[in-house]
């Protein structure tokens, strides 16, 4: 038989925003479907009707989009396969491997709340396992609305490799019977996820660490049913850099918010491609690299830290690798909408590679574009040692030589005899109010040589 082309899938809930676990689950299913040439399929996982929201579903598909992982194929809604669930939960009752089960939600917690208080786990008591045709009549009666159960058999293990933890091995003893359709008759969980793996294909499953024992049951129902499951790899999960869940403060940020911060999808690829994956590529690289150099093999058991300042790291580079086109679309929300379109390019120009992130051009856009900030004790004192004579060459050189910075430098050199720092760090600090940033001869340009004169002519007389 030939070996089944790698089919992955992603199949969020959509309950909520996603974040950077759920992405780099995404990530990793994209990278192997890639690696191998094969197919990376989007599943909605909607059949909780209450919480799943098409709004959400609507911005996992832009997220997923913009970070450039695209799906092959259609997108199966599971909300729309009622009738296969159906037809497969009917199969296993003719087989006598499901039975209705008429305990209430209260009843259950009833049941669990003793086993715990006698020290045992707490698992399904089997209270409708053997119910005859009319004590089953009888709790119908009572206007109970029944779940269908599937019935684990009572002796044996299921065994399996997980790609992230080896070897696993489950008695069947442990796992109790497990609800495989609701009370308003929509199939659970563990049902549909295994049911709509092994028909679309999916061989490779790599999915959250929380998802590990929850395998064990949908090898049962595959088995049951006949289906190939899934191989499954567990992915361990992200926490804070010492070790705690992820906070609201960085990690647990949505990536809808990361994005309107300004961090591009590439800085994001290349940190979750390290995030519980070893890798010994250390460049900012594209996701078809990325995907030559992923390896299941290489994924990480232990709790995967995430590090903001890693994250920034990779956001660094990625906004250096930004074209001039590209880094004026980045920050063009930044941007005062009066500039014509030839300031607007030279600024992003002169400015994106000193930026980690659009909200920082605020600054810049001030001091090129409106009045200076005043200056910090630092630039103060570094102003008062220069002395007012040196504020009044470099005014007399700007009204000399425009904003020729080449002319005007070497005119003030002349002038005063000072070069190298000497000479940058206090023009720097008159003209930007900074000791640091980008490059002073196209800031010079943008902030004209009026905006430059009256800078350094305050400081030519105030500073004596
Ligand atoms: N809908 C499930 C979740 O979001 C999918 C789990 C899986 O990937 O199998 O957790
Ligand atoms: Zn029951």
């Amino acid at each position: 038989m030939n070996k089944p082309t790698t089919t992955t899938r992603f199949a969020p809930s959509p309950t909520g925003e996603l974040h950077l676990g759920n992405a780099r689950t995404a990530l990793f299913n994209w990278l192997l479907a890639h690696r191998d040439g094969g197919r990376f399929l989007l599943r909605i996982e909607d059949t909780d009707a209450e919480r799943s929201k098409p709004e959400f579903t609507q911005q996992l598909m832009e997220d997923l989009q913009w970070l450039g992982l695209g799906w092959d194929g259609e997108i199966v809604a599971q909300s729309q396969r009622g009738a296969v669930y159906r037809e497969a939960l009917d199969k296993l009752e003719r087989a006598g491997r499901v039975y209705p089960c008429y305990c209430t939600p209260l009843e259950i917690e009833v049941s669990r709340k003793s086993q715990l208080a006698s020290g045992r786990p707490p698992r399904y008591a089997g209270t409708c396992r053997n119910l005859n045709d009319a004590q089953r009549a009888a709790k119908l009666a009572e206007g109970r609305k029944p779940t269908l159960r599937f019935r684990v058999p009572e002796g044996g293990r299921v065994e399996f490799i997980d790609l992230v933890h080896g070897e696993q091995r489950f008695e069947c003893a442990d796992i109790g019977d497990f609800i495989v359709q609701r009370a308003d008759g929509s199939a659970a969980f563990f049902f549909s996820n295994v049911l709509d793996d092994a028909l679309t294909g999916v061989t490779t499953v790599l999915r959250g660490e929380d998802h590990l024992s929850n395998t064990p049951r949908q090898l049962l129902i595959a088995m049951a049913l006949e289906l190939k499951a899934p191989t499954y790899g567990h992915l361990s999960l992200i926490t804070a850099s010492d070790g705690s869940p992820l906070s609201k403060r960085f990690g647990a940020k949505s990536l809808r918010e990361l994005r309107e911060q300004g961090y591009l999808p590439k800085a994001l690829v290349n940190h979750l491609f390290r995030l519980g994956h070893s890798s010994d590529l250390h460049d900012l690289l594209d996701l078809q690299k990325l995907a030559a150099g992923f390896n299941p093999a290489h994924l990480v058991r232990s709790p995967a830290r995430f590090d903001p300042v890693q994250l920034e790291v990779w956001q660094r580079q990625a906004v250096h690798a930004l074209s001039a086109a590209e880094a004026l679309e980045w920050m063009r929300p930044q941007l005062p909408a009066t500039r014509t379109a030839d300031e607007a390019s030279a600024f992003a120009a002169a400015l994106h590679q000193n930026l980690l992130l659009p909200s920082d051009a605020a600054y810049w856009v001030q001091v090129v574009f409106g009045d200076l900030p005043a200056h910090d004790a630092e630039g103060l004192a570094l102003i008062h040692a220069a002395g007012s004579a040196f504020f009044a060459a470099a005014a007399n050189a700007v009204a000399t030589h425009g904003t020729d910075w080449k002319a005007v430098t070497t005119a003030i050199r002349e002038q005063t005899g000072r070069k190298g720092p000497e000479l940058f760090k206090p023009l720097r600090q008159a003209l930007t109010g900074r000791r640091d940033g980008p490059e002073l001869a196209p800031l010079l340009k943008l902030m004209t040589a009026s905006r430059a004169i009256a800078r350094l002519e305050r400081l030519s007389s105030a500073a004596a």
